[in-house]
């Protein structure tokens, strides 16, 4: 039996600090944990690096690979495409490492559908006030669109409940704890075990 990684799906509302949570977990570089880096086709955003934050495509690259079979799920979210990569993910669970994929409600469902084992974990922001006051930022944006993506937030969040775990974001490093915590729990099932000390498990088990 080889080693296998676990896959962890992690969704939230923007606002929830999932980006921040995901970074965070990551920044020491583990050896057996990765985020898996999507396709989109929205326009990047200031600070971000092709390859690393997003594979920036165009609609029509999209759409190839789409047919080619490329992708593991994808979905349009806010008017844009966003897809994850089939082969890298199989490559690095196959190689024993755990993949995150920060994807939403809908490409959630798509990897549950095919690979049930996935653990779901949900982000919430505290409170509403909260939720509304993260998104208001620096103040730069009219109410009309603070409403319309607390609106995005609302429909979001009202798939919480198709996940397994739930961390609620008040006090960032509890959360952090709290998403740690998941991880290592899922390391100590029987079937991950299973994986991680099959030699030990059949020396321990000889006649
Ligand atoms: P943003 O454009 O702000 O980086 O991401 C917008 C939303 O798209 C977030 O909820 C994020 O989790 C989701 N997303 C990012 N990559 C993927 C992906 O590969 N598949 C799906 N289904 N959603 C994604």
């Amino acid at each position: 039996m080889t080693a296998r990684g676990n896959l962890f799906i992690v969704s939230a509302p923007s606002g929830a600090g999932k980006s921040s949570l995901i970074s965070a977990l990551l920044q020491d570089k583990p050896a057996d944990m990765q985020v898996s880096v999507s396709h989109t086709t929205r326009a990047m955003r200031p600070g971000e690096v092709n390859a690393e934050h997003y594979h920036f495509v165009s609609v029509d690259e999209f759409k190839a690979l789409i047919e080619q079979g490329a992708f593991f799920e994808w979905a349009e979210v806010f008017g844009n495409y966003y897809g994850t990569s089939r082969t890298v993910i199989e490559q690095t669970l196959a190689n024993g490492i755990d993949v995150f994929l920060d994807i939403d409600w809908q490409g959630a469902q798509q990897v549950k559908a095919v690979m049930p084992e996935a653990i779901g974990i949900f982000i919430l922001p505290p409170s509403r006030e909260e939720l509304a006051s993260r998104l208001s930022g620096r103040g730069q944006d009219s109410q009309a669109v603070i409403d319309s993506r607390m609106a995005q937030c609302v429909s979001e969040m009202s798939h919480y409940n198709e996940y397994e775990f739930v961390i609620v974001n008040d006090d960032f490093d509890s959360a952090l704890t709290d998403f740690k915590a998941i991880i290592r729990s899922q390391r100590l099932t029987q079937a991950s075990q299973i994986h991680t000390h099959n030699d030990m498990l059949n020396d321990l088990l000889a006649d």
